[in-house]
């Protein structure tokens, strides 16, 4: 399976026991991120998870509890903010909070799984300047009218939640170059492709193959 190769602890050459990556993907929402995300853990689910957010929007009809979020009032939320039980957080589209439990993100990397946050650009910097090591990947439209278009397509938003996903999404773009890939997703088979082919490298790269000193 994809991913294992280097995993595998080898005597002859005092590799490293594999260890989990954390990637942070962030890109404009409409842009496809959870598609991509979904697609790449199906490849590799016992390597691969995703990080299950909490929030305190209301959940779409086809999304449920503890599969898309855990949703939760703004006094939960606000209690796990209190007890420090979020590895980061934002306020996102609406006043709307958004945030990654902290505790699952970790067992996982130290049980050698790689853990996919999707996560805005906030909440992006914020896992940057606590965790070593993570990779950033930025998903990017083709163009800005395709992702208008896309928001349109999925008809989960009102033409005012549109106009406000498509202003932050510019406004997150200023914040690219924090960003270690960008991947352009025209079609979501090559997205996950290259994804793949990052994170494949990223194991096979020397500094997290031996052992430092
Ligand atoms: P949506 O409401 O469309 O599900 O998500 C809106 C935005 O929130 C997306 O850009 C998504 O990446 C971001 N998001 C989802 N979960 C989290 C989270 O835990 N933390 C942060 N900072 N952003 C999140």
């Amino acid at each position: 399976m994809y991913l294992d190769r280097l995993g595998k602890y080898n005597e002859n050459w005092k590799l490293k026991k594999r260890e989990g990556i954390l990637i942070v993907v962030s890109g404009p929402s409409g842009v496809g991120k959870g598609t991509i995300v979904s697609e790449l853990i199906k490849m590799a689910p016992e390597l691969l998870v995703k990080s299950v957010s909490v929030t305190t929007r209301k959940p779409r009809s086809i999304e449920s509890e503890g599969n898309d979020y855990f949703f939760k009032s703004i006094e939960d939320f606000s209690e796990l903010i209190e007890k420090d039980m979020l590895l980061e957080y934002a306020c996102i589209f609406d006043g709307k909070l958004y945030g990654t439990p902290r505790k699952y993100v970790a067992e996982q990397v130290a049980n050698g799984k790689d853990v996919i946050l999707e996560i805005d650009v906030q909440g992006a910097l914020q896992v940057k300047r606590k965790w070593k090591n993570g990779i950033y990947i930025f998903i990017l439209p083709p163009t800005f009218q395709e992702l208008e278009r896309r928001l349109r397509d999925r008809k989960t938003e009102d033409e005012e939640a549109i106009h406000n996903r498509l202003a932050v999404a510019n406004r997150e773009l200023e914040n690219i170059s924090e960003y270690d890939y960008v991947i352009v997703n025209d079609q979501i088979s090559d997205s996950v492709e290259y994804i793949k082919s990052i994170i494949i490298a990223e194991h096979c790269s020397i500094k997290r193959s031996f052992k430092e000193g």
